[in-house]
């Protein structure tokens, strides 16, 4: 057992308003420069819909992530031989109308206008260019108008949804979305790491945070079309590829992310994970069906006394090991099982994990047309979701309903007990049956209520404490001699080695 540290994060989907105040919070910090005006480094989406960059999710269009073969992964679009032919050309890259095309408006034109009949506009302008345009997109374009046929109808998760579900998706009463926000998920198999010919992206060795190299980075480009969440973007006024660097300033300072602590909803969780590394390349090989559990299953239990020896005697601190026990994110994906990946199918072993919306919790009249608290289904249930359980499912499950129905459903007996315990007219006895069908007791509920609902600043944020001294001398060894090309991670020596 191999045993590494991982800073890694949960967003609970149904706390998240589509304020976007964490997109301008990363906007103001990190892109607001020359070259860097149509990146998002956090961006949020509304789905169903086609996001940033315009239906990032279609792999058959941006080849992104690894696939599994017979003898091990392959990147899907950049391997030796195809990275060869498309340096010139490459098919697979995202064009900035897949973005957008950046603009302010011309705002000096409202003091210096003529006096005339009419009042004066700020007509729109463009960021690369400098000329007056026409806007015909933009990184949020679809916002809030995602769930209508519109937009909906492209979201690529809707592929493997029966024509009988879409059609009822649309009915203009049954119209729903959600918001997903999204930053680079710091995978524990990057495949932009995988891509890059330079070298010049890596993976922490203390913390496992992806960084790129600006002195090695050489524009190759392949790490914007290697990853499958298109995280990965390329400055055209540098000549340098950038990405999503988790605030490590911040970190080191004991400083939350700049998008989790503005996050006005409080949706975000961030916490250290310890992960056998020797397993990586295995989970990644799982086939679909069981990546979700695959993946949470490199996740170690960090009370666990040979993990933490193993841990030790692999460098890692105590204090470490200390923020590794109280992560939060550690309790919502191993112990509570209610947050999973994203597109864990692109086998990049993302370490963002979401909690799955419930979307509008809405009481439903029974037969007699009353409100019957007392019904099982009073709060609606899994099965008549109003986003078919497998739309979730193509998100959150690589395709496999049951860890999301798992989790959807131990969040709702939540709710059933919660309301027990605060209005009293759901039976207790009834809420306890619930809770247990969902697999949870009445004390795990308070706890997931408590992180959900109350928890403050300290609990949703465990920041490990960093310690760089130690990590200077991680630089020395690639961990290549690990085998395995996508993990790109260096390996720490033994301590007092
Ligand atoms: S592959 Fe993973 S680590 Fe790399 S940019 Fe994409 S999301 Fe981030
Ligand atoms: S700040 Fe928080 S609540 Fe607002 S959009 Fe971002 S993630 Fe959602």
């Amino acid at each position: 057992m191999d045993v590494r540290a991982q800073v890694s994060m949960v967003f609970h989907l149904d706390k998240c308003i589509g304020c976007h105040t964490c997109s301008v919070a990363c906007k103001n910090v990190w892109t607001d420069r020359r070259g860097a005006e149509y990146m998002w480094w956090n961006n949020v989406e509304t789905k169903p819909g086609t996001g940033y960059p315009t239906g990032w999710e279609d792999q058959s269009k941006y080849k992104g992530g690894f696939e599994k073969k017979e003898d091990g992964l392959e990147l899907r679009a950049v391997g030796k031989v195809r990275g060869a032919l498309t340096v010139f050309h490459n098919p697979n890259f995202p064009v900035i109308d897949d973005y957008y095309e950046p603009f302010t408006f011309d705002y000096q034109n409202l003091f210096d206008a003529k006096e005339g009949a009419d009042q004066p506009i700020a007509r729109p302008v463009s960021m690369i260019t400098g000329k007056p345009m026409e806007i015909e997109s933009g990184p949020n374009w679809d916002d809030d108008l995602a769930g209508s046929k519109h937009y909906a109808a492209h979201d690529p998760n809707l592929a493997n949804v029966s024509a009988e579900e879409r059609e009822a998706l649309f009915d203009i009463e049954r119209l729903v979305f959600f918001y997903l926000p999204r930053i680079c998920n710091h995978c524990l198999n990057p495949s932009c790491v995988a891509a890059c010919p330079s070298g010049a992206l890596y993976k922490r060795g203390e913390d496992g945070i992806v960084l790129l190299n600006q002195e090695r980075c050489r524009a190759w480009r392949f790490c914007v079309t290697a990853c499958p969440y298109k995280k990965t973007y390329f400055n055209w006024s540098t000549g340098k590829s950038e990405k999503c660097i988790l605030c490590y300033p911040r970190l080191e300072s004991g400083q939350a992310p700049a998008c989790f602590h503005s996050c006005v909803g409080r949706i975000r969780y961030l916490g250290m994970v310890l992960y056998d590394a020797d397993r990586i390349e295995q989970v990644a090989q799982t086939e679909d069906h069981d990546l979700v559990d695959a993946q949470r299953s490199l996740i170690l239990d960090p009370n666990d006394p040979k993990v933490i020896a193993d841990a030790k005697r692999n460098g890692i601190s105590d204090d470490v090991i200390a923020s590794a026990q109280r992560s939060p994110v550690y309790r919502y994906v191993i112990e509570w099982g209610l947050a999973l990946p994203l597109h864990a199918e692109h086998r990049t072993l993302p370490m963002l994990f979401y909690v799955p919306p419930l979307l509008p919790v809405m009481a439903q009249k029974s037969e007699n047309g009353h409100y019957d608290t007392t019904h099982d289904d009073f709060l609606g249930s899994i099965d008549q979701y109003r986003l078919p359980l497998q739309y979730m499912a193509s998100m959150f499950g690589a395709g496999n309903e049951a860890p999301v129905r798992y989790a959807l459903r131990k969040q709702l007996a939540v709710r059933y007990y919660r309301r027990a315990v605060t209005t009293g007219d759901i039976p207790q006895e009834q809420a306890d049956r619930l809770l247990k069908e969902a697999g949870c007791t009445p004390e795990e509920a308070d706890r997931i209520y408590h992180l959900t609902a109350l928890a403050p600043f300290d609990d949703r944020f465990v920041i490990p404490p960093m310690h760089r001294e130690e990590a200077i001398e991680m630089l020395d060894e690639p961990l290549e001699a690990k085998g395995f090309a996508g993990m790109g991670i260096r390996k720490r020596p033994e301590r007092g080695a």
